[in-house]
């Protein structure tokens, strides 16, 4: 789980890996024989039984970095990625995250250009709201209007969800498969675990080699943790 792909600015949320610490990663995942491949693409191996090798790999938030700093360097290292991006905010900057700094989300023809340049693209819901908390009109704008809206976008079906703040619950995982996804992206989803909370493992600036195969190891383990927040949104 990325988010941006910068350097330079103060980065309070830790969602930054840089340019070169990126290249690093791909060249680590490359030289033990991994791949990394979108979200929707990891699961047709999986289901084909040719998922081994293949690595998820996500951009949640949909920065405009995505396509100027971590497309270039993906195609460079054979490699593919979901990006999840919010279409009520087209062109416009993280403005939920009260900390800032202000980032530029992807654009319209900029998303285009991603889908061109093979990368998958999903909703990361409309604006950016936590489901588990949503009413159900907030709900509905989030997983199917987003989900209407970016395939005028792309012009092809959206398969891909990915649930902001990893917040998800059992109804805001109905509301994701109602929508027409085929499958939706949390962080931790403990007893929620499954193709509509896929768990995910955050990957940071600080994670060369050795962190980055600890990651590795561990994350099957992880499934199973479940924090205070997870379970009190899995039981409403
Ligand atoms: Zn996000």
């Amino acid at each position: 789980m990325y988010h941006s792909v910068s350097d330079g600015l103060h980065d309070p949320y830790r969602i930054a890996v840089s340019p070169h610490r990126l290249r690093r990663q791909l060249r680590w995942l490359r030289a033990r024989g991994l791949r990394g491949v979108g979200v929707g693409e990891l699961l047709r191996a999986r289901a084909a039984g040719r998922g081994a090798g293949l690595v998820g790999l996500t951009f949640d938030d949909g920065y405009q970095d995505f396509l100027d700093e971590a497309v270039p360097l993906l195609l460079e290292h054979g490699c593919t990625a979901t990006v999840f991006v919010l279409p009520g905010r087209l062109g416009g900057t993280n403005a939920w995250d009260p900390l800032g700094p202000r980032r530029p989300l992807l654009s319209e023809p900029a998303i285009r250009a991603a889908a061109g340049a093979g990368m998958e693209i999903g909703s990361h819901g409309l604006l950016h709201r936590d489901l588990i908390t949503a009413g159900d009109a907030a709900l509905r704008e989030e997983t199917a209007r987003s989900r209407a809206l970016l395939t005028a976008v792309t012009g092809g079906p959206v398969a891909g969800f990915c649930y902001p703040y990893g917040a998800v619950d059992a109804r805001a995982a109905r509301a994701v498969r109602e929508a027409g996804y085929g499958y939706a992206c949390a962080i931790d989803p403990g007893p929620l675990t499954g193709t509509y909370a896929l768990p995910r493992v955050h990957i940071g600036e600080q994670d060369t080699g050795w962190r980055l195969l600890l990651k590795r190891h561990l994350h099957p383990l992880r499934r199973r943790a479940l924090t205070a927040r997870e379970s009190m949104g899995a039981g409403r």
